[in-house]
């Protein structure tokens, strides 16, 4: 039987056909985490993919779509404290201090802060996570909050020093890895340090809203990165995993957290 490869970051509610897509994931026991990006977004998600057991749709309020018109924000962030308790997925969330975002910073904050708090509160839950230039204070908000150790917390998009990156992987969290991690010097310098039983793999596609897709597509691009990892540890001379063990152990890190979760 062939190992199943489960997509641990997408935006299945951007795809036209997303329901399609779905179904054949689930006939090939893919399970999709489906990452939305605004509260508002959750609830149609969760009722489009009803049907559909092998979806996780998260509550996700993602940097680049904090609102900075004060009343639009408070209002975002009631609505994602709203649904909060409905979902153990969580995300997107993070934080993206990029020149295109950097205008935004303090509500990301100030949000990101919050989300947090309640990650704390509640733990038990799995956290899709954006960290552009921002890893060291994603990681800082999220320990001094209380909510690293009690939650599962997957680096999702993320660029840091290999310092920040030590610390992610000290803190336990998981990294999903999309192709282009693997194309780019840096990247690759990424995929050499994190250990291979802490890695999961994503698309983070459709690159589009409202863009049809197929399954065929996204399970070439979770090959794409898997090949990719497959590549960077099999040059590692402190790796000693076949690359089926690989393949094998990335599944089995995402079964594991569905299990967990539920
Ligand atoms: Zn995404």
């Amino acid at each position: 039987m062939s190992i199943p490869i489960h997509d641990m970051h997408c935006h299945l509610d951007f795809m036209g056909n997303g329901e399609e897509v779905a179904k054949a994931a689930k006939e090939a026991g893919s399970m999709l985490f489906c990452n939305t990006v605004v509260p508002e977004g959750y609830e149609p998600a969760v009722a489009r993919f009803a049907g559909f057991d092998n979806v996780r749709v998260g509550l996700g309020l993602h940097p680049w779509y904090v609102d900075d018109d004060p009343d639009l924000h408070d209002a975002q962030m009631e609505k994602f404290e709203s649904l909060f308790e409905r979902t153990n997925y969580i995300g997107e969330v993070g934080l993206d201090f990029g020149r295109r975002f950097i205008t935004t910073c303090d509500s990301q904050v100030e949000d990101f802060e919050n989300i947090a708090r309640m990650l704390a509160k509640s733990g038990g839950k799995v956290v899709s996570l954006h960290a552009i230039k921002s890893a060291a204070t994603v990681l800082d908000t999220l320990k001094s909050a209380g909510a690293l150790d009690n939650n599962i917390c997957i680096m999702h998009w993320f660029s840091c020093s290999v310092e920040d990156l030590h610390d992610a992987i000290k803190a336990g969290c998981y990294f999903s890895i999309n192709p282009m991690m693997s194309q780019t010097g840096k990247g690759k310098e990424y995929l050499k340090l994190i250990p291979v039983e802490k890695m999961l793999l994503e698309t983070d596609d459709p690159e589009n809203e409202g863009q049809d897709y197929t399954f065929v597509e996204q399970q070439f691009r979770l090959s794409e990165s898997l090949s990719g990892i497959q590549e960077v540890k099999d040059k590692d001379k402190k790796c000693k995993m076949s690359a089926e063990e690989i393949e094998q152990t990335i599944s089995e890190n995402a079964q594991k957290i569905f299990d967990e979760i539920g």
